[in-house]
């Protein structure tokens, strides 16, 4: 399970918003069988969609989706999260990588490729709130940071990072936003610039140091304050995991979608099989099953 912590820094001048992500990108990793630079691509989406919806949300139950385009090989992307700390996300091709950058980095850019990112907000009545912004770098922080500007009127440094082993398995990841606030003091300004300047990758920090130590790192003499959160009896931060809201009854409802000759192919050929695209579950129905939804549909055209 990953988590999230607040605060603020700088005398006022900063927002904090900072999540470690690791378990999180893993088990998409593992879901949806992902290359090394497609975790890297999925991961930083996933880790940028909690700390959005953390940030912009105004109530609970709202929602953020993160929306790539892209003309690189990976296709699109699509990450989700919530208030409640559950995220999801896939890939529209997930084996799909490129070669490591000159610096010898996943290269995400150039996997995404030149494109559009959309910023979806769902409200707790279904309202959407729908933006889009032309990708900056395909980087997704930098995007998410230019989208903030551009579309919230929220200026921000945004990072995040995913380190991926050679073997596979997602060593670390995670992500901060750092807000800046009206009013905030161009010395703590400038201060920030210089850290960010001088701090390796957010997902080597977490590494080494953990997600605390990584967050006072980027904010040396900046004076992090982590907002407790001992109230709602979450003292290491808020759980982060990736969940899906798909269930058995939802794939079986989506078989429904087919004909009664198709169903019945279906049948003979064993059974259907459906897969969830945001988690890559797998649901199989068998002959029977399958033979039921027939049954169903006449009897519910005969009603209707
Ligand atoms: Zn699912």
């Amino acid at each position: 399970m990953g988590r999230l912590i607040r605060g603020l820094a700088g005398d006022g001048s900063f927002r904090i918003l900072a999540a470690e992500t690791t378990d999180v990108v893993e088990e998409a990793r593992q879901r949806h069988g992902l290359s090394p630079t497609a975790t890297a691509a999925l991961g930083r989406a996933l880790t940028g969609a909690a700390l959005l919806a953390f940030l912009l949300s105004k109530t609970p139950r709202e929602r953020v989706t993160l929306k790539i385009e892209g003309e690189g090989p990976l296709g699109h992307l699509v990450a989700e999260a919530g208030v409640d700390g559950k995220v999801r996300g896939y890939v529209g091709r997930p084996e799909a990588d490129v070669p490591l950058s000159e610096k010898g980095k996943l290269d995400v850019g150039r996997l995404i490729g030149p494109g559009e990112l959309r910023v979806m907000r769902t409200l707790p009545n279904g309202e959407i709130y729908d933006s889009s912004v032309p990708l900056v770098s395909g980087e997704i922080a930098e995007d998410l940071a230019h989208y903030l500007l551009k579309s919230e009127q929220i200026p921000s440094a945004v990072l995040l990072g995913v380190r991926v082993s050679p073997e596979g398995p997602v060593e670390a990841a995670g992500g901060m936003v750092v807000q800046v606030l009206p009013g905030a003091s161009e010395e703590a300004i400038q201060k920030l610039e210089a850290n960010l300047k001088e701090i390796p990758g957010f997902s080597s920090l977490l590494k080494e140091k953990g997600l605390e130590d990584a967050v006072e790192k980027v904010l040396e003499d900046l004076g992090f304050e982590a907002t407790s959160l001992k109230e709602l009896g979450l003292e290491g931060g808020i759980p982060v995991r990736f969940a899906c809201r798909c269930d058995r009854e939802k794939a079986r409802d989506s078989l429904r979608f087919f004909g009664p000759e198709e169903l019945e192919e279906m049948a003979k050929e064993g059974g259907a099989e459906v897969v969830c695209r945001w988690c890559g579950e797998v649901y199989k129905f068998s002959p029977e099953e399958v033979r039921a939804l027939i049954a169903d549909g006449a009897h519910e055209a005969r009603e209707g």
